[in-house]
């Protein structure tokens, strides 16, 4: 009479086994797909904030490390710094050189800013069409002009060949305001001081860069 019982539990056991581990897989899978979606969220979120043409941040980009500027206590001497650059005269690259040859020209000055940047804190952002900007945190007024003058002297010194020929087309120019953020800025004062300094530079011949305390 026991017999039969013991057989029924034993089937029993084996099933609720069988689909505990049924379930476990289940779970192990959901896993696996939340983690992919997860690093396909993050490297979405990422490439989001970067511009594709040159590899650094995006407006979008800069807004978010300004608003990260911004909410920043500085460290003892030291200030939170924004450079806005534009190219000089670069309707006329257009003119008379076509877009495709105008976009070369911002990647290349995108790779300057890129790689003038060294500081793990700092960023270079492509503000809008040839408008770049340095958001340099922890850094003196003195030192964001240096950085500037970098970059300015580093696009001075470009040359865009033929590809083929090697031939020089073109060079140009670049313009900037620096700015150190005071306690009361916020985004808009911080962008328009920069702006102000960048328009003193562009109305005094251009290729310079003119800080504004
Ligand atoms: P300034 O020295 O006063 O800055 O003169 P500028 O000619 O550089 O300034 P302006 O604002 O008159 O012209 C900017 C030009 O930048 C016009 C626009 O067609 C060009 N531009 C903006 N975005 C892009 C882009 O993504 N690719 C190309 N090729 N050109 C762009
Ligand atoms: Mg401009
Ligand atoms: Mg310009």
């Amino acid at each position: 009479l026991l017999r039969p019982r013991l057989t029924e539990v034993i089937a029993g056991t084996a099933e609720m086994k069988s689909s505990v581990e049924a379930l476990q897989q289940k779970v192990s899978t959901s896993q696996d797909e939340i983690n992919q979606l997860r690093s396909d969220l993050d490297r979405a979120t990422s490439e989001a904030l970067l511009c594709p043409m040159t590899g650094i941040l995006n407006r979008r980009g800069f807004e978010r490390k300004i608003e990260s500027l911004l909410s920043q206590q500085t460290a003892d001497g030291h200030s939170h710094c924004l450079v806005m650059l534009d190219i000089d005269h670069f309707k006329k690259v257009n003119d008379t050189h076509g877009h495709l040859m105008g976009d070369r020209v911002l990647q290349a000055v995108g790779e300057i800013l890129r790689t003038a940047v060294t500081d793990a804190n700092h960023a270079a952002a492509r503000y809008g069409g040839e408008e770049f900007a340095l958001l340099l945190p922890q850094t003196s007024l003195d030192q964001s002009i240096e950085l500037a003058e970098a970059v300015r002297n580093r696009t001075k010194a470009m040359r865009i060949r033929n590809r083929t020929t090697q031939e020089v087309l073109l060079t140009v120019t670049i313009s900037g305001g620096v700015t150190a953020m005071k306690p009361d800025d916020d985004a808009a004062s911080l962008i328009s001081r920069a702006d102000a300094a960048l328009y003193a530079a562009k109305n005094s011949g251009r290729d310079r860069v003119i800080a504004q305390a």
